[in-house]
């Protein structure tokens, strides 16, 4: 069997022992020709990762392999410009006194210029910048200035690109086409790539598969419907999206709850935390001796409403379709459509399929 393009294999780093590990073991493999995004909020660690990747940094533990080749670990550390992977950073790293085509030549100095002219525009062509090789970066467009940037590392057709927040600087009008561009042009080139993103949609609209991270640690990896719709801690369930975080009572495949009865997603025993997201929850008109909420809020967004609704002591957030026609003040019944998903147990396990990935941290477990 045919090796991962990358494998990261439980890698530590600490930068200051007062401020404790940036990185905890983390571990994830990126197929040939795969979009892998590394997502979690500022400060989780997904640059540090990024840039010992790259060979800028060297880690206190773990491995590293390309094509099953060591490339980072125990004594070795191959040089960041002998690895053939790509960087494209936060800030594009444009020179701003060199033209399009001559930041684009740069990514291929090491080529004689003969060779150099026809694959920068090529590759320029490739990016649809064919017109503005003459044009400085500041005479560009942050999306045109992205796609140089971008341009410049696929130059040299690399085996793996490292991709740290490329959009950041782009306004909300061109992001959604810069990111289908971008995903587009690797998928067109067969290069796989890493992207680091604080933005779980743009990880999960982007990547084939993503890593979900906090505090230096991954706390699942999966395909992104996989993760959103059964996250494993109750972390990974608030950072991708609105989730209702509900206490119940497990005795196998089901649970009391303040809803009633639930159907888990697994079997269970005592006390769990289950997720149900907004749309994996009806509104119903109530029967009799029904578990009723009372509608507190409502919000009319067009392609559909969120609605908050207290049901105990607790409030819930519910989306529906734009039609449903429940007011403030109404009483509604709520039935999941769905299994809701444990997300942590008073045993404080981990789920047996995450435990691979440390998917419940020490920490996590801790914390339940
Ligand atoms: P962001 O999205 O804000 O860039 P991140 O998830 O990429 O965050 P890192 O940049 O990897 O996070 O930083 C993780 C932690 O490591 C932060 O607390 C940061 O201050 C610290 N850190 C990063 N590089 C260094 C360094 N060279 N020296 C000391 N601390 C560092």
């Amino acid at each position: 069997m045919n090796s991962p393009l990358l494998q990261v294999e439980g890698l530590w780093k600490t930068f200051s022992r007062d401020d404790g590990p940036v990185l905890q073991d983390v571990h994830f493999e990126v197929e040939e020709g795969e979009l892998f995004g590394l997502v979690g909020p500022s400060g989780c660690g997904k640059t540090t990762a990024l840039r010992i990747i790259a060979g800028f940094e060297h880690p206190d533990a773990g491995a590293i392999a390309l094509r099953g080749n060591a490339i980072a670990g125990d004594r070795v550390h191959m040089p960041p410009e002998a690895r053939g992977i790509g960087f494209v950073f936060q800030d594009y790293a444009l020179f701003p006194h060199l033209t399009v085509l001559e930041n684009v030549m740069f990514g291929l100095h090491r080529q004689p210029k003969s060779d150099a002219l026809p694959r920068a525009e090529e590759v320029l062509d490739m990016v649809g910048l064919g017109s503005l090789h003459n044009r400085l970066p500041s005479q560009l467009s942050g999306g045109q200035q992205q796609r140089v940037a971008l341009a410049r590392s696929l130059a040299p057709a690399p085996r793996l690109i490292l991709l740290d927040e490329p959009f950041s600087n782009l306004d909300a009008a061109l992001l959604l086409t810069t990111r289908h561009e971008v995903r587009n042009l690797l998928k067109q080139t067969g290069t796989s790539a890493v992207l680091v993103t604080h933005d779980q949609e743009e990880a999960m609209t982007m990547a084939d598969r993503i890593a979900v991270m906090q505090d230096g640690a991954i706390e699942q990896t999966g395909v992104p419907e996989e993760v959103y719709r059964r996250p494993r801690t109750p972390f990974v369930a608030q950072f991708l999206g609105a989730t209702n975080l509900i206490s119940a009572a497990a005795d196998g495949k089901h649970a009391q709850s303040l809803l009633g009865r639930l159907c888990l997603d697994r079997k269970a025993q005592g006390t769990v935390l289950v997720s149900l997201r907004p749309e994996q929850v009806a509104l119903e008109t109530p029967t009799v001796q029904e578990i009723v909420g009372e509608v507190l809020a409502r919000e009319f967004k067009g392609h559909d409403q969120t609605y908050r609704v207290r049901v105990g002591d607790m409030e819930l957030v519910i989306q529906t379709p734009p039609t449903s026609p429940w007011r403030v003040g109404d009483q509604v019944a709520l039935r999941p459509v769905e299994p809701a998903v444990i997300v942590a147990t008073s045993q404080g396990h981990a789920p047996v399929e995450a435990s691979r990935n440390g998917l419940f941290s020490d920490k996590q477990k801790a914390r339940n």
